[in-house]
């Protein structure tokens, strides 16, 4: 089959366009099966979860700071406004978040391989706070000698190579920069700013403190243009960061679910959006910048990378996602629920999913096909004691027959242009699976927008 006739299928068949987008990430195909976990029953979860780790080298800790001060019109992590007292008391209260649960024995005998630092905006937490944070887990658990600490951090947090030289200092060693687009009249429609100029300045500063930094793009913005997107593309290639993400605007927010509303012209429209993905993947690839669908190592993704290859992440802050093999838990997402227990010397676990057979594997495909190298049909077969093609043979049919997917040197894994729309085939997947469990199991188009936005 021809480059042309798969964009083509891709285009018809499963290309989720601007109107009816709907972003799901690959794990989150399971909500509604949570559990609740009382607090009573805290301390007994984390011994399943410690039990869950057995045999496991390396783990990935995820640090969530939910504080932020602004409020981008695509932000869909609706972080708390900042505040000095109450960020605070939620450092304070996540240090002891760590102590508790590293005493429970869940990294005794294994190494970090990374670590990442989420929000929100984590750089909105001063320098000896972010030390803080990582001393603690220092001093609580085996960091391995050449573990990769991100911090994401909005450009307005980083005003001079001082700030980006202490965070170097304080063990920090790669940043990731929100930037989405730098045309001016887009980011003032999103309530953002950031000039070509400050983010070339943040990533030579980085660069020069021997960091690493990720710059994050995005494609269908509202208004934007090829034009626009072209010229993005042309002010990067100068920029040069280390790695580069673009990634579809995932309309989540009110906020833009009411700017479409009043001003239905500037939603991208599918024809468009379909041409930036393409572009952009293709710059990306000529670029040499990996990204889903085809990360070949852990060099400009080093966190992302383990995560795909399965590696068990403890999470720690509120509403924060742990994920071991089989087990999936959340943290309390209420910050005064989330304080009180820790005041009572309780980890905030609030809810679970222990996953079946079925969900293990469906997880190991939609991880796994983001490696350049796919699903690994030899690790599969030890760990289910099944045959991938088997077990996907309706969905390897379909999906290899659009030209997206393919078996090479023992995986199962993206074509090309797979690789380049890697959302849409894993959102075909998540469809499915949801479809076989139940009808009523269907995504909400973003037309209907989020509920919740606690800036405003
Ligand atoms: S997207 Fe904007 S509002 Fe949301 S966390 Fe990032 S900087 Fe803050």
């Amino acid at each position: 089959m021809s480059g042309n006739e798969v964009l083509n299928i891709i285009r018809n068949k499963l290309f989720y366009g601007s109107t009816d987008y709907t972003k799901s990430q690959p794990d989150l195909f399971t909500p509604h099966k949570f559990r609740i976990v009382a607090p009573s029953q805290a301390e007994n979860f984390l011994e399943i979860v410690k039990e869950s780790l057995t045999g496991e080298e390396e783990v990935l800790v995820y640090v969530h700071l939910p504080f932020c001060f602004s409020e981008c019109l695509f932000c869909n992590s609706f972080p708390f406004k900042v505040d000095r007292e109450a960020q605070d008391e939620y450092l304070s209260n996540l240090l002891k978040e760590i102590e508790l649960t590293a005493k429970h024995g869940l990294f005794a005998g294994r190494k970090v391989r990374c670590v990442y630092l989420g929000g929100g905006t984590p750089t909105s937490f001063a320098n000896r706070d972010i030390k803080q944070i990582l001393d603690k887990l220092s001093s609580s658990m085996d960091l391995a000698a050449d573990c990769n600490i991100t911090s994401e951090a909005h450009p307005l947090t980083l005003p001079d190579k001082n700030r980006i030289k202490e965070l170097s200092a304080i063990g920090i060693n790669r940043l990731s920069c929100g930037c989405q687009t730098f045309d001016p009249e887009i980011l003032q429609r999103c309530n953002r700013q950031n000039t070509p100029a400050q983010i070339e300045r943040i990533v030579r500063d980085a660069q020069d403190a021997g960091m690493t930094i990720n710059i994050d793009m995005m494609t269908g913005l509202p208004g934007q243009t090829m034009e626009s997107v072209k010229k993005d593309l042309s002010i990067l290639e100068k920029i040069r960061p280390d790695a580069v993400e673009y990634i579809r605007h995932e309309i989540v927010n009110p906020l833009v679910v009411k700017l479409y509303q009043d001003n239905p012209g500037l939603v991208v429209d599918n024809d468009t959006l379909f041409e930036m993905v393409y572009v952009t993947q293709e710059w990306m690839s000529t670029n040499g910048y990996e990204q889903n669908g085809r990360f070949t190592n852990d060099k400009q993704w080093p966190y992302r990378y383990y995560w795909l290859k399965e590696m068990p992440i403890i999470a720690f802050g509120s509403r924060a996602r742990s994920y071991t093999r089989t087990i999936c838990y959340d943290k309390h997402e209420e910050l005064t629920t989330y304080s009180h227990m820790i005041r009572k010397d309780i980890v905030p676990i609030g809810r679970y999913i222990t996953l079946s057979e079925r969900e293990q594997m469906y997880r190991s495909l939609l991880l796994q096909l983001q490696l350049k190298s796919g699903l690994d049909m030899n690790l599969f077969r030890a760990r289910f004691n099944r045959d991938p093609l088997e077990v996907f043979s309706k969905l390897y049919s379909t999906l290899s027959e659009y030209g997206c997917l393919k078996q090479e040197d023992g995986g199962i894994c993206l074509t090309k242009y797979g690789a380049y729309f890697v959302e849409d085939v894993c959102d075909y997947i998540i469809d499915a699976v949801l479809k076989e469990e139940s009808d009523s199991l269907i995504r909400t188009p973003h037309s209907v927008g989020g509920t919740s936005s606690r800036l405003t």
